[in-house]
């Protein structure tokens, strides 16, 4: 039988997968100090929310959700390659694919961004394949990457592995945003972080999360 997506708590529809619990975003971050649990209300982190295509984003550099061949696909990789042009592709080539939880750079080419930080996101396969802590090396890899990039001052990430690799979106904004933050606390670089997403409801989930 389908699951009913009503909240564990109250009855009310509209409720997301967290781990074991079907909760609604009320009952969610009633529940949990979200500030507390993601970096103690640390306001003062330059990070951002928008609703909105990656490719169009102003920043230094972009994070394209690629797939191990690192030779371009759909959703967002697809997007982005087409909006770089062809010298992406051909600047991939020679990478050689990339590992999963991986990043590697190249520039942007015609996008707005400099460089383009791709990275290979995990497939979800229930969660029991180590899937959180490779999406947590997405993460981690592209800042690191970033960080040692003296260009690179500010870096834009899509919802990685939520599309096409299907990892629950609610979880993956959390991991996104726990591993962001831990980063930036833990480094003194100033790097400002957008998380771009291309759908309000997730953009959302972000906002809540970074209450
Ligand atoms: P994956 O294979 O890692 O799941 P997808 O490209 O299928 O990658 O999806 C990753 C996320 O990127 C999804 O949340 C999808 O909605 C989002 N996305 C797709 N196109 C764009 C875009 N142009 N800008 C920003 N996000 C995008």
């Amino acid at each position: 039988m389908m699951k009913p997506e009503t909240c564990d708590r109250c009855g009310k529809p509209g409720a997301k997968r967290l781990g074991e619990q079907w909760l609604c975003a009320d009952c969610y971050f009633e529940g949990n100090s979200c500030c507390g649990e993601f970096g103690g209300n640390d306001r003062s982190l330059p990070i951002q929310v928008v609703h909105g295509d990656i490719t169009r984003q102003e920043v230094d550099a972009i994070v394209n959700a690629a797939n191990r061949t690192l030779l371009g696909g759909g959703g967002v990789d697809g997007a982005i390659h087409r909006a770089a042009g062809p010298r992406l592709l051909a600047a991939c080539v020679p990478l050689g694919g990339c590992k999963t939880g991986e990043a590697k750079l190249t520039p942007g080419f015609r996008l707005p961004a400099k460089y383009v930080i791709h990275t290979v996101g995990p497939v979800w396969k229930g969660g029991g394949k180590s899937e959180a802590d490779l999406l947590a090396s997405c993460y981690k890899r592209c800042l690191e990457i970033a960080r040692d990039h003296d260009e690179i001052q500010s870096i834009a990430f899509p919802c990685i592995s939520t599309g096409v690799y299907h990892f629950p979106k609610e979880e993956a904004a959390e991991i996104a945003v726990k591993t962001v933050i831990e980063f930036l606390q833990r480094h003194g670089k100033q790097l400002d972080v957008t998380f771009c997403c291309f759908s309000d409801a997730d953009a959302e989930w972000y906002r809540r999360i970074l209450c």
